[in-house]
């Protein structure tokens, strides 16, 4: 479908990590070695606003540095922080692992969890149940797309795919033949450039400290994205290894990990104008769009995602408050589906206000009058916008389809997990490298485990309405061809009402309610699952054929953009700089540094917001009722001013929140800020209403994240809880 790419025109620009800054000051998501090259006029700026450290004191490029000691988490991020292995993240961070450890009796999400001693700490799983150290980050640029990969010489968008997918697999099993390593390659700019990132992977986590919900989710949905903000959105959890110092899975005979470095903390906090550092993994940004790509997010995925979800919202919390053991088991699901419906309507809001597309367009404009005029430049590159355009105009076509199926496959069921099992078996035909990524023998513990988790987290009657209604709303977007596996399942039209009451049925008569059942269909064959009847089997092999197809397709659109975003990006980049602007990386799910300022904003006409909250606040917004309901022992603590030395002067009481302009975005949750010394201030966890846009680009008026000031955690730890053992081991010079 797309012509063949001449491979030497691929990559003229191979200037990755040497960026020079761009105009605003702060803006930017930092890869470690990207440090070195930001110019000694950006290192003397940031050392005469109090930054203490060197690129190198950072990262050294051999895995050493402050920046090792900066965690990956599943979606999130944390912070080392003890010689014995202590390290910090958001109450969100934990959250599905602060679930999957309570029951209706022991219900630490309520009422929070205190270890007072190591024996105490109790398994983390779910997202939080491993972590990832980087040891090494190198260019595999070449490998994956160079003048002699298989990329260049693939003849179609799909053996293009396949072509970057197996060499990423290949260097990834490479590097896990060292023990213990968990490997990724990742894509820089949009394809243009790869990155190995070789981690060590540790998979003994077990919580030691988090506060209760009416702390760490103190204002929910509500507060959630907004400033003023007053959450203590904090937890603490320790890795562990084996006796001999090794990463190991959960035993009782592990022993604390004794990490290379972490980080100090800081017990005196930050004022406003510190400068911080924000050092973790953001996930997601897209500041490259062609004007296409940002209206049909506007108008098409962010509008559909927010309604969807608020109707799954719905769906659980009506079947959560049936019973507290179905309410613990929807609260992950229900918290995620709002923070992502809750970010939705913000991406909506903030695309119009910031006029996004109009601005996409505006550069679109003028890129195609700089390519007209430009000749030297390659035509590929003056080629890329309607071809860009041309591979998503096509891709649209079946996007309402996918999106419910897709959401179909994730939601937390005995149908998703028939598929995930099918899935795999069907991709054990195939040799291991030739596997799709997450159904290799590497994902196989993996999934074992969703197996186990899903036995403490589904909730059937809740499970089969959400199912019910994602497959009648699935049916309805399908337009000219519904799924045909559904139709013959639950009737050709059928409403949610009708479905739900066949998948009542269905779970009356399955076996996937036995978790040894579901674990052994992680193993089973395609010829197993096929004989299998099981009615949420027998769905899942019927369905199979149509989800592939799905997957298919979509290999094929992501071939294509294997080929042009990186010539459109590149030509972007050449208009830029011609007018003084520079690009630098989206974020991509690796370690990024983001330099800020601690600072108020102005998010509209005649309202200046100060950059710091504190328990004051609390009490102020303290309602009694959930989402502002503190809990009696923080409350009494709080009104009678307990405040031990946690208390900061200028505020009079002990800070909770405090904002600074960084560049951040999902993902960076759990991010510790630090202060110019490199040691933790607070941990990021959100942004505020303004920047939900953010991801599509930073404004130094509008682009401001929240981080929870540490000295909130210390004050509960210390005069709440009365953790002291633990705060000794986070300041033992204290
Ligand atoms: N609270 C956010 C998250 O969902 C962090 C952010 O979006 O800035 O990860």
């Amino acid at each position: 479908m797309t012509p063949r790419p001449r491979p030497h025109l691929i990559l003229p620009l191979l200037f990755v990590f040497a960026f020079p800054s761009p105009a605003s000051a702060d803006e930017g998501q930092w890869p470690p070695e990207a440090l070195a090259t930001l110019g000694e006029a950006r290192w003397g700026e940031l050392s005469s606003r109090g930054l203490e450290l060197t690129a190198r004191d950072l990262w050294d490029g051999e895995g050493g540095g402050l920046l090792s000691a900066v965690v990956g988490l599943s979606g999130c991020t944390g912070a080392l922080v003890s010689e014995e292995g202590l390290f910090l993240t958001n109450h969100h961070c934990a959250f599905s692992a602060i679930q999957l450890a309570s029951t209706p009796e022991k219900n630490y999400l309520r009422d929070g969890f205190v270890a007072r001693t190591r024996a105490e700490e109790v398994e983390a799983r779910g997202g939080a149940g491993q972590v990832r150290v980087l040891s090494r980050l190198l260019d595999v640029t070449d490998r994956v797309r160079g003048p002699k990969s298989a990329f260049a010489k693939a003849k179609t968008d799909t053996a293009r795919y396949d072509a970057v997918e197996r060499a990423k697999k290949e260097i990834v099993a490479e590097c896990e033949k060292t023990p213990d390593r968990r490997c990724a390659v990742a894509a820089f700019e949009d394809g243009r450039t790869f990155r190995l990132m070789e981690q060590v992977e540790f998979r003994d986590v077990r919580l030691v400290y988090a506060p209760p919900r009416g702390v760490g989710d103190f204002g929910g949905e509500e507060d959630n994205f907004r400033w003023p903000r007053h959450a203590g959105d904090f937890s603490i959890l320790r890795v562990y290894v084996s006796p001999d110092g090794k990463p190991a899975p959960h035993s009782r005979e592990n022993v604390p990990y004794r990490p290379k470095r972490w980080l100090k903390v800081a017990p005196k906090g930050v004022a406003e104008g510190d400068v911080v550092m924000i050092a973790g993994y953001p996930g997601r940004t897209q500041r490259y769009l062609t004007p296409s790509a940002v209206r049909n997010l506007e108008k098409w995925f962010y509008p559909l995602r927010s309604r969807t979800f608020s109707e799954l919202i719905a769906i659980l919390e009506a079947e959560g408050k049936k019973d507290p053991d179905t309410a613990l088991r929807v609260a992950s699901a229900v918290r995620s589906y709002g923070n992502g419906e809750t970010n939705a309507r913000g991406q909506i809001e903030g695309l119009a206000r910031n006029g996004v597309a109009a601005r996409a367009e505006v550069e679109a404009k003028e890129l195609a009058e700089f390519l007209a005029a430009r000749k030297d430049l390659p035509v590929e590159w003056a080629a890329a916008p309607a071809e860009l355009e041309r591979v998503l105009a096509a891709d649209r076509a079946v996007q309402d389809r996918r999106f419910f199926l897709e959401e179909i496959e994730r939601l937390g069921s005995y149908l998703g997990s028939a598929l995930s099992s099918v899935r795999r078996a069907e991709e054990r035909r195939k040799p291991d490298l030739e596997r799709e990524a997450g159904y290799q023998d590497r994902d196989l513990d993996r999934a074992r485990q969703r197996e186990k988790d899903l036995t403490r987290s589904i909730a059937p009657s809740a499970a089969r309405e959400a199912l019910a209604h994602l497959v009648a709303k699935a049916q309805a977007a399908a337009g000219g061809s519904p799924v045909l596996a559904f139709d013959e399942a639950f009737g050709k039209g059928a409403a949610a009402d009708a479905i739900a009451a066949k998948l009542a049925a269905m779970d009356a008569a399955t076996a996937l309610a036995d978790e040894k059942v579901r674990l052994a269909n992680v193993d089973a064959t395609a010829a197993a699952l096929a004989a299998s009847d099981d009615p949420y089997v027998k769905l899942a092999v019927a369905l199979h054929p149509d989800l592939a197809a799905l997957r298919a397709a979509r290999k094929e659109t992501d071939g294509a953009l294997l080929v042009w975003r990186p010539r459109y990006l590149s030509a972007l980049e050449a208009l830029r700089r011609s007018k003084g602007r520079a690009i630098y990386p989206d974020a991509n799910s690796t370690l990024r540094v983001s330099f800020a300022t601690v600072k108020g904003y102005s998010p509209r006409e005649a309202v200046t917001f100060t950059p710091r909250t504190s328990l004051k606040g609390v009490l102020e917004k303290e309602r009694g009722a959930e989402p502002f309901e503190t809990p009696k022992k923080v409350l009494d603590a709080a009104r009678a001013a307990d405040f031990g030395p946690w208390a900061d002067p200028l505020l009079g009481s002990v800070p909770v929140g405090f904002l600074t302009d960084g560049d951040t975005t999902g993902g960076n949750s759990g991010s510790p800020a630090m202060n110019g010394r490199g040691e933790v201030v607070g941990l990021n966890f959100d942004r505020v209403w303004e920047n939900v846009a953010g991801d599509f680009g930073w404004s130094p008026e509008r682009s401001r994240n929240v981080n929870v000031d540490l000295r909130y955690a210390l004050w509960m730890m210390d005069r709440v809880d009365g953790a002291g053992a633990l705060l000794k081991e986070l300041l033992p010079e204290r």
